[in-house]
């Protein structure tokens, strides 16, 4: 950032990666005609395929995982004056949908070890217009899923799991998706699963999927994903078991980091990391504040961005209701960084750039800090 070569000079991999399976694909669709059709075998296949991983009965593909979400507020019928809990850090679009339907976000603290929805207190944030409680797993982190469960079901509130971030992973020994009364996928341009677009709803509950489809189908499929996105999204499908797991690998590889605390994660679960959440700490960088660490970061061709902004400090104080002063998730908005997925399929290679550029960035921290340079824009989904 301040001159000289950089660690990775050539950036972060391309995401979506070609592979052998897009590339079959593609011709398949080019050769078949397939791709111009309304219907065809490739959405049923994929839809085959998640559904089996899952462990659901049924699945409603569609055009965005925002769009899915709405589908899962609706097909639990939250309505005007309505609360849906969830958790003050968390995707911008779950607030959206919320205040869309015209029901009340309810905003919940997030977790101390690993900035995840802190179930313990969701009780406390349930009355008796809550509808639902969108539990997203977020950074690489993992929610208490298990005990949310238990919860709803006590409550008979539906749960809403939003695996945008984790498709793969397993918590408390079920796949992610399979704990939720409704769970939510995407396959946007940046996902780990990508069609460029694309999201999916799965639900084992009739009812459920039943709303889905009404809403949904008028005469044709409102919120359609087509069958090119559904043809590329199967090989990566097949792929992603294998893939999380390197994944994991090398973030377990990438060890201790100076002034960086990796979101926590139970020994018996298997996260899945679309990004890789931390706690940053400016004081181990002589006070260089986040943004211009993962500036120098990405100058150096890290892929590191400052985490959300918290859903309590962007939107209006009467658009929602808290449960308490939310200070872990206000910490959360200002401290947490995290590292895009596609560098951690190479491995040893990533890892051992990912030392060098941090070496880097501690050694020049205070010429960094000092510094007068323009801000570059964060991503911040
Ligand atoms: C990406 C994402 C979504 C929405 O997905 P899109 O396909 O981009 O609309 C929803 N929730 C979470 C947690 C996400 O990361």
């Amino acid at each position: 950032m301040l001159g000289g070569p950089a660690v990775r000079p050539e950036g972060p991999p391309e995401w979506p990666r070609r592979t052998a399976g897009t590339d079959a694909v593609l011709a398949q669709l080019r050769d078949s005609g397939d791709w111009g059709r309304y219907h065809g075998p490739h959405a049923a296949a994929i839809s085959q395929a998640i559904t089996a991983t899952i462990g659901v009965e049924h699945l409603q593909l569609c055009s965005s995982g925002t769009v899915a979400v709405e589908l899962a507020l609706r097909a639990a019928q939250v309505r005007p004056g309505d609360e849906v809990i969830l958790s003050a850090y968390d995707f911008k679009a779950n607030f959206t949908n919320i205040t869309l339907l015209g029901a009340t976000p309810v905003l919940v603290d997030c977790r101390e070890n690993d900035a995840q929805l802190d179930v313990s207190q969701v009780e406390a944030a349930i009355t008796d217009k809550t509808k639902a409680i969108i539990a997203s797993h977020l950074q690489g982190g993992l929610v208490e899923i298990a005990a949310l469960r238990e919860i709803a079901d006590r409550r008979r509130i539906v749960l809403i799991e939003d695996v945008c971030q984790a498709p793969g992973a397993n918590v408390s020994g079920r796949p992610a998706g399979a704990w939720g009364d409704i769970a939510t996928f995407s396959f946007g341009g940046s996902k780990l699963i990508t069609a460029g677009r694309g999201g999916a709803v799965v639900t084992s509950r009739p009812e459920l999927a039943q709303r889905i489809k009404l809403f949904t189908q008028r005469g044709n499929d409102a919120y359609p994903l087509s069958e090119i996105q559904a043809a590329l999204l199967l090989p990566q499908w097949k792929q992603l078991a294998t893939d999380n797991a390197r994944r994991w690998e090398t973030v377990q590889q990438l060890g201790d980091l100076r002034g960086l605390r990796r979101f926590g994660v139970t020994d018996s679960n298997h996260p899945a990391f679309y990004k890789v959440g931390f706690w940053y700490d400016p004081a181990a960088y002589v006070g260089l504040p986040r943004d211009r660490f993962c500036q120098a970061l990405r100058a150096e061709g890290i892929p590191f961005d400052p985490g959300f902004a918290g859903l309590h400090q962007i939107h209006a104080r009467r658009r929602f209701r808290a449960i308490g002063e939310l200070p872990t998730a206000a910490r959360a908005c200002a401290q947490v960084v995290m590292l895009h997925h596609p560098l951690l399929l190479e491995g040893t290679v990533a890892v051992e750039q990912i030392w060098a550029a941090l070496d880097k960035v501690a050694q020049h921290a205070t010429m960094l800090r000092d510094a007068s340079l323009p801000t570059a824009p964060n991503h911040r989904d």
